[in-house]
């Protein structure tokens, strides 16, 4: 294959490097699918200079001067929820509907109906035919791309994974796949926990995908294990996970400390609370990923802080959730100030929510608001939180997450030229003020183009949504048993 360079020239380039660099008028030299220069435009030109004459000769220079260029996000802890499109207050709501009740997660956490709901996901998923497991998986990923993110980091999804592995090789997404894993839930009449299928079986799933991700030749696909939740998760599976993360060398993530009625239900089905739980079971270590993470004890934080855990929490999304992760325990502020790894995710919902745009701005207003200071989070340390750390976080820190030469070249571009940034010299900071995931212009990963001006590149938009819709639709009347009319007459109304 001919390598290609291109020359990306006069942006505001934000490294999101370790010293959080910026170049007011930068150029990046990309060759193949790798940065080979990074700097002011004379020394990226004297790069371009150095080049092989063909490459210099085909060389494809973008004039990025009204263009901020970012690295893609990372976006480490997500999950493919867009099976369920229609029920869970979805798509069959009418318009006027107003009736909103507190969800599962809201008020603390209903821990039992947490526990069950993700207890069904496997049957669900083994509902989807493949085609519909990889038109959902490409249509969600999709929306991920548009936004910006040009790395998956999956935590579970109810999807299948050898499906989302296509849907994003096809895409040209980078993905770090995951099974849905889980044996036990926490029945509501009871004090212990109950086992709902085999631990070996859930764990074989896992080396299976593991070895099927490890055979992938694009050198986008991985694999990290994780567990769904340590409310469904035996001992057993949890000691499970720790040898396959010690034999394979891999990173693990699982959901602890997410909601304040989590600790007492895992003190009274499994004997402690969820940290000293991964603690015990040996999972507590710098390879973990701990998602949410904010319901934990003192002595739990110490913990955290001695094994050197990552946190990847979701600001954009927890309000609208019912999820008060954030401000009522306070915790991960102040873990990230005594030194912990903290980096952003979207998570995961049926419809499309906060994208990394967003949850930037969240973590940018919210943090600086809880400490009385603009200096908590500055714009660059928001835009490292969903960049660099999170690729740190996902094992993937050698290849992505910021624009130094000799990494992927994975970017966005942003237009800065309107009235949002008249004045204002530095222009993520009126990205975070008012911008969002709509105003992305280009994603490029791997040194290929994917989005442009807004719009997918070698991929037909409507095509690729009305193969998800059609999926959805046979998925939903077959599985959830929503009539065939009801979900017609939804789908009748999407304007096409
Ligand atoms: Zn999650």
């Amino acid at each position: 294959m001919g390598e290609k360079a291109i020359l990306l020239e006069g942006g505001c380039v934000y490294q999101a490097d370790a010293a959080g660099s910026v170049l007011p008028r930068g150029s990046i030299l990309i060759v193949g699918d790798r940065i080979a220069a990074v700097g002011s435009a004379d020394d990226v030109r004297a790069a371009v200079a150095a080049l092989d004459a063909d490459l210099r000769d085909n060389l494809e220079v973008v004039d990025a001067r009204s263009m901020m260029v970012l690295p893609g996000f990372v976006n480490a802890h997500w999950h493919d929820m867009f099976a369920m499109g229609f029920p869970l207050r979805g798509a069959l709501r009418p318009a006027s509907d107003r009736a909103d009740e507190i969800g599962f997660f809201g008020g603390g956490g209903d821990m039992h109906t947490i526990s069950r709901t993700f207890d069904s996901f496997d049957g669900l998923i083994a509902g989807l035919t493949a085609d519909e497991a990889y038109d959902i998986a490409r249509y969600s990923m999709w929306t991920q791309l548009r936004g910006g993110v040009t790395t998956i980091g999956d935590v579970g999804s109810l999807n299948q994974p050898l499906e989302m592995v296509r849907a994003a090789q096809d895409l040209g997404i980078r993905l770090s796949a995951t099974t849905w894993a889980g044996d036990a839930v926490c029945p509501p009449d009871g004090d212990r926990f109950q086992r709902t299928r085999d631990t070996d079986t859930v764990l074989t799933a896992v080396e299976d995908l593991l070895r099927h991700c490890a055979s992938d030749t694009t050198g986008r696909i991985r694999c990290r294990p994780s567990i769904a939740y340590v409310t469904n998760m035996t001992d057993e599976l949890g000691r499970g996970f720790a040898d396959l993360a010690r034999r394979h060398q891999v990173g693990f993530a699982t959901h602890v400390g997410a909601v304040r009625n989590e600790p007492d239900t895992l003190r009274k089905y499994y004997g402690t609370s969820g940290v000293r739980r991964l603690h015990d079971l040996g999972l507590l270590t710098d390879r973990l990923m701990a998602a949410h993470c904010a319901f934990v004890d003192d002595e739990e934080q110490k913990l955290l802080l001695d094994a050197g855990v990552h946190i990847s929490h979701s600001p954009g999304k927890y309000g609208p959730a019912g999820e008060s992760t954030l401000t009522e325990s306070g915790v991960v502020p102040i873990l990230r100030r005594a030194g912990l790894d903290v980096s952003l995710s979207t998570d995961g919902a049926s419809l499309p929510n906060a994208g990394m745009a967003e949850t930037m701005r969240a973590v940018w207003q919210m943090y600086n608001e809880m400490a009385a200071s603009q200096i908590d989070v500055l714009p660059t340390d928001a835009l490292a939180m969903a960049t660099r750390i999170a690729a740190k976080g996902l094992g993937w820190s050698n290849e992505i997450g910021s624009l130094e030469p000799g990494k992927q070249a994975d970017l966005v571009l942003i237009r800065a030229d309107d009235w949002r940034y008249l004045l204002n010299p530095r222009p993520l900071e009126s990205f975070l003020w008012l911008g969002g995931s709509a105003d992305i212009d280009t994603v490029m990963v791997a040194g290929r183009t994917l989005i442009e001006r807004g719009q997918p590149v070698g991929v037909d938009y409507a095509e690729l949504r009305d193969r998800y819709l059609d999926a959805l639709a046979g998925f939903t009347t077959r599985c959830l048993r929503v009539p065939g009319e009801v979900v017609a007459g939804v789908l009748s109304g999407v304007p096409r």
